[in-house]
């Protein structure tokens, strides 16, 4: 079986999973312990995990902030800074074709009397950053737009949106949970750019753990926001809760691995679509139109719709030789919101397949679909 679903989530790499694994069996002690070995080897451990993954985003050590993975970040910096910003004002931007796991908190957030503007895409999901420009009101605490598009892999020009928010003096979030290892992301260089969300499990890492970046001023101060998680005020008092260590110093030697070999993975990621996009469109001709733009995206993504054909009939049939998905995994059972935000009817929706690449496989793999 070919697995082509890595936008959901992706396997754990072998030397990953081998750091995790020491962190499993002997060396159990809570990195928030003192004086006694088991507990700092712990939290040295955490500390290296740190320095991979800020080497990787270009960030400094104490802006890096563990969470759950991306749904968390995302609930952490959208809630936090609506709560603690609501006397400035209440509106909040972002766009139709985020993840749920900021529509929702949107959503959420507009039943407590805040007031959300959802901005239009175009048809491959991107933000234009005049409409952005216009939306922004004396009132605005933050905008939120994701970087890469999870169904599309669409790139929003998150430098040019996030010096517009820096302009006008609003807080910033983008969601990079799926632009992590396929473009370089230099946090030192996006400085409109106050928070970001990513998750390990996206880039050959385990599930359940991710990051929130958080910008610190030349004073080394961070963004104040609300935190999510009360408790044992770890993370700077923004995060509490015990540190998953398993987890984190898996997460840190996926982002080394990830940040070492993020020019030929790339590079690998974008042969792939080529040839796989070359194999459908002599397979299937004027059956199918790709959804997906071929130039402002991340390599790796071929959304594509199949004329005529239900597309959940169609992944059923396709299961046992090939993995892929409709779109998102964390709204399966709903038609996208994304591509119907990009202009499709609902049965054009019905007709699309999202197929998701990764940099392990071969192209030797891709010729399965030449036997379909
Ligand atoms: N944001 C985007 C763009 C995603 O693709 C995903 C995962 O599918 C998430 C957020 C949620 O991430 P996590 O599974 O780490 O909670």
């Amino acid at each position: 079986m070919l697995y082509l679903d890595n936008s959901a989530t992706t396997p754990i790499l072998p030397e990953v999973r081998e750091q995790m694994f020491t962190y499993l069996e002997n060396e159990y002690g809570n990195p928030s312990g003192k004086y006694y070995k088991l507990a700092t080897d712990s939290k040295q451990a955490v500390k290296k995990a740190r320095e991979h993954i800020c080497k990787l985003f270009n960030s400094t050590e104490n802006e890096i902030v563990f969470t759950s993975g991306s749904t968390e970040s995302n609930n952490m910096i959208i809630k936090g800074v609506a709560d603690y910003y609501a006397k400035k004002g209440k509106h909040i931007i972002t766009s139709k074709a985020e993840h749920v796991s900021v529509l929702d908190v949107c959503i959420f957030l507009e039943k407590k009397g805040f007031e959300i503007t959802y901005l239009d895409v175009d048809s491959y999901g991107r933000v234009n950053p005049n409409d952005l420009e216009l939306a922004i009101r004396d009132d605005t605490i933050l905008i939120s737009i994701i970087w890469a598009n999870n169904e599309t892999g669409s790139l929003n020009d998150i430098s040019t949106l996030s010096t517009i928010a820096q302009q006008k003096n609003v807080l910033f979030h983008t969601d990079a949970t799926q632009a992590v290892g396929k473009i370089e992301i230099n946090w030192a260089k996006i400085p409109g750019v106050g928070f970001l969300s990513a998750s390990a499990h996206k880039v050959f890492g385990p599930k359940g753990i991710g990051i929130s970046i958080i910008r610190e001023d030349e004073y080394k101060q961070s963004i104040p926001f609300t935190p999510l998680i009360h408790g044992g005020g770890q993370e700077n008092n923004m995060r509490s809760g015990t540190y998953a260590v398993h987890n984190i110093v898996g997460f840190g030697e996926a982002a080394k691995l990830a940040n070492e070999r993020l020019i030929q993975n790339s590079e690998q990621m974008k042969l792939l679509e080529s040839s796989l996009t070359q194999i459908l469109k002599n397979k299937f001709n004027d059956h199918i139109s790709f959804n997906s733009d071929d130039k402002k995206k991340i390599p790796g993504v071929v959304n594509v719709r199949f004329i005529g054909v239900n597309n959940e009939i169609l992944l059923k049939k396709l299961a046992p030789i090939i993995a892929a998905s409709s779109g998102s995994a964390c709204s399966s059972s709903k038609p996208s919101h994304v591509l119907q935000a990009m202009g499709f009817s609902l049965k054009e929706v019905r007709e699309s397949i999202r197929f998701s690449l990764s940099p392990y496989q071969s192209l030797k793999e891709m010729k399965v679909f030449e036997q379909l």
